[in-house]
């Protein structure tokens, strides 16, 4: 006799989270909303930054600062997300949709500005930053130095999307050379993330990793025993009713 598997209320909690997200017009309402909000400030807030009384030294070096913040903090909110299992809040259906990304090889392939306008819709942390920013920007004496920085560095965080997109979905000539000169994210060094537990979470170019191990070495417990484990009955129902499509195992 076939014994059915007992499911955690985590699992069930799972479920019901991703019937939220993809069973009515709320969250990708929500989702459209906060890109659009994230694409228009980012824009608003390059073209001041340019215009900025900065030398050009300062804006590389402003560039080259944005760029490494960007890293850091993608790994950063990547990790903290990976082990977030409050499927039941408001937020829960972006948390469960966002766990997906462990069992899923390669994305639907898109023109790389609709990976950018799509991604930035799940960056909800990224309109309150930005937001931020623009009350700096207009209303106080903030360093034009430090604005160039939040500028850029909300464009490289979109960015980060892009270059984890192109991680899976693209053997392009350029995209693997720049791959090979660490300026995206590396297929290699990122694939260690979906095959290991608990390691290589950055998305942008993967500099900041071994700080970000170091974290989640001695902070984090990793997903493959905690929040890996809550999609199994959703990745159960998606089978059963949809038997062509086969759970990808990234291990084989
Ligand atoms: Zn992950
Ligand atoms: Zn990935």
């Amino acid at each position: 006799m076939i014994q059915q598997p007992q499911w955690d209320n985590k699992q069930l909690q799972f479920v019901e989270a991703m019937q939220r997200y993809e069973g009515g017009w709320v969250y990708p309402f929500i989702n459209k909303v906060v890109s659009w909000l994230n694409i228009s400030l980012q824009i608003f807030l390059v073209i001041l930054a340019v215009r900025l009384d900065v030398s050009l030294t300062w804006q590389i070096f402003a560039i080259v600062v944005a760029f490494v913040l960007a890293d850091l903090v993608s790994g950063l909110v990547h990790l903290y997300m990976d082990h977030n299992d409050h499927y039941a809040s408001f937020v829960g259906p972006f948390i469960a949709a966002f766990h997906l990304h462990h069992d899923t090889p390669r994305y639907t392939d898109r023109q790389l500005i609709h990976v950018y306008v799509d991604e930035s819709g799940s960056k909800q942390w990224l309109v309150v930053f930005l937001m931020l920013f623009a009350f700096l920007f207009l209303f106080t004496t903030t360093s034009p130095v430090l604005l160039c920085i939040g500028a850029y560095f909300a464009v490289f965080s979109s960015l980060s999307e892009l270059s984890h997109y192109l991680c899976h979905n693209s053997s392009a000539k350029t995209v693997r050379l720049l791959q090979r000169m660490w300026i995206l994210l590396p297929k290699k060094h990122h694939m260690q993330h979906h095959r290991v537990d608990n390691v290589n979470y950055a998305f942008l170019n993967g500099m900041s990793d071994p700080l970000i191990n170091w974290i989640a070495r001695n902070f984090y417990p990793g997903y493959r025993s905690g929040t890996e484990l809550h999609t199994a009955l959703y990745q159960h129902n998606r089978q059963t009713l949809h038997p062509d499509s086969p759970i990808i195992d990234l291990n084989k």
